[in-house]
Order: structure tokens, then sequence, then C-alpha cells
């Protein structure tokens, strides 16, 4: 394992294409489009560019076809090293196709692509790095295989379980060797169901009961999803060393740490109206890496004292409110210095 901060993010790259459509078109039905945009998009390229923006060195392991040259080019000039992605002729870039209504419906249609190209294990063993990012947009066993080999150098390693994984894999997930588990609430439920049909614990963990800081809003969505944190660490089918991590959309963040301290952060004061929150969770995610890795120069920490984790939970908090202020996925990430000084 290196000992100077690099994140390698083995995750998906896609194209997204956008027609904007009067209605979502029917079957049978054939409709022009009034107006058309093609973006780069995909969780791992959105979270890598985050991670990127918020001022970390980062590898980005995948593969595109070859009509995703220009979406490479766009990786490289935020900085994220793309030296490590394969280039395949026999698949395009996976592709989600958007229709988007003035009334802001939409309906996606995801074409995997490239992102299930097989990639030889050494292309994550032959990259340096100290922090490993996962996400669920390419083969299960490839997200399992990098996290064994980063598991066993002794990096740190987060996985933001999205889509989320079916109950069959969540129950397989080697959880003991993840550090920080980053969810949204939706998330997070899907695992306590997968985890207590397969320990029938929901009787035994329903009684758990917790004790919400006054200093925290008496709201209760707030109260409702740290319970929710608080089954999922207690469950026999988790593990206790992992960081929990669960994003409440305009709500803020909550965590649940490893030992057992509880965070929550309130949303970003805006300056202007929500204009699309695409990215918004992807922004938050690499930031939160970023931060952790300016303070795990030496490697891993088990256990992050409370306020350093507030911190980074504060900043990344920053990065997505200016990110849901602005349009698009990856172009609406801030750099580092947009973000307010936080003391
Ligand atoms: P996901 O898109 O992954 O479900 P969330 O919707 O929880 O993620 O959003 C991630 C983060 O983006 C939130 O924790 C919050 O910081 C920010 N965010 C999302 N929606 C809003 C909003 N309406 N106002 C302010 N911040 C928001």
């Amino acid at each position: 394992m290196s000992n100077k901060p690099r994140c390698l993010v083995r995750g998906s790259i896609n194209v997204d294409e956008f027609f904007h459509v009067p209605s979502i078109v029917q079957p049978g039905e054939t409709l022009s489009s009034t107006h058309y945009e093609r973006r780069s998009g995909g969780k791992g390229a959105n979270q890598a560019v985050a991670v990127a923006k918020g001022g970390g060195d980062v590898t980005l392991v995948g593969a595109v076809g070859s009509d995703g040259n220009w979406v490479l080019d766009g990786l490289k000039q935020v900085g994220v090293d793309i030296s490590s992605v394969f280039v395949t002729q026999e698949e395009p870039t996976g592709r989600a196709i958007i229709q988007l209504t003035p009334q802001g419906e939409n309906c996606i249609i995801l074409h995997r692509g490239a992102n299930y190209t097989p990639i030889s294990e050494e292309a994550v063993r032959s990259v340096l790095f100290t922090h490993l990012l996962l996400q669920n947009e390419i083969p299960f066993a490839s997200t399992l295989s990098a996290l064994a080999h980063a598991h066993r150098s002794g990096a740190t390693t987060l996985f933001n379980p999205s889509p989320i994984p079916s109950v069959e894999q969540l129950r397989i997930f080697p959880w003991s060797q993840l550090d920080w588990l980053l969810v949204n609430q939706g998330e997070a439920l899907s695992l306590l169901r997968a985890f207590n049909s397969q320990t029938n614990e929901s009787s035994q963990n329903s009684h758990i009961s917790i004790d919400i800081p006054s200093s925290w809003p008496s709201r209760p969505e707030i109260r409702a999803a740290y319970l929710l944190l608080h089954r999922l660490r207690a469950n026999t089918a988790f593990s206790p060393k992992v960081n929990l991590v669960c994003t409440l959309g305009g709500l803020g963040v909550l965590a649940l740490l490893n030992s057992g301290e509880g965070l929550y952060v309130p949303a970003a004061k805006l300056n202007g109206p929500v204009k699309d929150t695409t990215g918004a969770g992807d922004c938050f995610t690499g930031y939160l890496v970023a931060g952790l890795m300016e303070v795990e120069t030496d490697g891993r920490i088990e256990s992050l004292a409370k306020d350093v984790v507030e911190r980074i939970l504060r900043r990344a908090i920053e990065a997505a409110g200016i990110c849901v202020q602005r349009p698009g996925a990856t172009e609406s990430i801030p750099y580092r210095t947009e973000l307010p000084a936080i003391e």
C-alpha cells in the first residue's frame, strides 16, 4: 500500500443521453424530442470526479467502448487518472437513455455496455492506493475482488451500494472487510430487510431504543433514520466495525461511527432554489473520501475521532449544497476552492 493518499474507484462510466420530450413515449408511439443533451455519467466516474474536485488524488478503473474517448477526456481534464481505464472494441460505453418531460417526469433505460466487460484483477493490483471506493454498477464479483484486495493491503474501504444489490448479494457481502458504508434512507432500509430475513432478527432488534442528542432537531424523519442505523449496526449479519453514513436529502446527513457515537449535520443553507439534485449523493460521497484522505495520510485509522468526522461531513454537505443549486451531474460538483471555510 502506498502512503501518499490515493483513492482507487473501481466503478462504472456512462454516457447519459437526455431526450427532452413533451410526454413520455407510449408503446407504438414515435415522438420527436425538443432538445438533446449528452453528458458523462456513471456513479464510478461521477464519484471519481468529486474526489478529484474535492482535492484528492484519484485513479478510476473501469471500461468504456471506442465511443467513450470524449468521456475520458472530460475526466482527465478535472484531474481523474484514467490511465487504468480500458477501451474495448467489443461493447459500447454504458448508456443511460433518459426521457425528460416539462413536468419533470423521467423515464430511463440503462445499458451496461462496457461496464460489464471482464477486466483483469491486475488492473486494480497494479495501482498503489490508500482508499478504495465502490458502487454497484459493475459486476458484483469485480466489486468483491477489489474489496478483498484492498482489505488485504490495509487500505480504507468504502461502499455506496447503489443501485441496491440483490438480497442474496447483500447477504454474502463480506461486511467485515468494509470501513465505511454510505447509503441513503431507502438503501439503509433495504439492507435491514435483507439482514432481518436472513437472521430472523426483526423481532429482536425492533426493541432497540435510542437516545437522540438534545441538540439535534426533533424531526421524526431523523429519529427514524437514526433508529434504522442502530438496528443495522446491531444486526448479527452486519459488522460493528463499519462506520455508517446515511444521507437524508434536504435534511442533511446522519452517521453512526464504529465507536458507537452518533453525528447529525444539517443540509447546507442554500443561496437560491434547488435546480437539480442529480449527482448530489455522488458529490457528497467523493468529498467524504477526499476528506478522509486528508486525515489518513499515514494509513487507515481504525476509529476516527468524532469531531474529525464531523468536519469532513460538514465539508461534504457544503459541496452537495452547491451541487443541488446547479444543473447537471459532474458539471455541478464544485471545486474545493468554491467552498466556504469550515472552522
Ligand atoms: P441520493 O441522491 O444519493 O439519494 P440525497 O438525496 O440524500 O442522496 O442527497 C445527498 C446530499 O445532497 C444530502 O445529504 C444533502 O447534503 C444534499 N442535498 C440533497 N437534496 C438537497 C436539498 N433539497 N437541499 C439541500 N441539500 C440537499
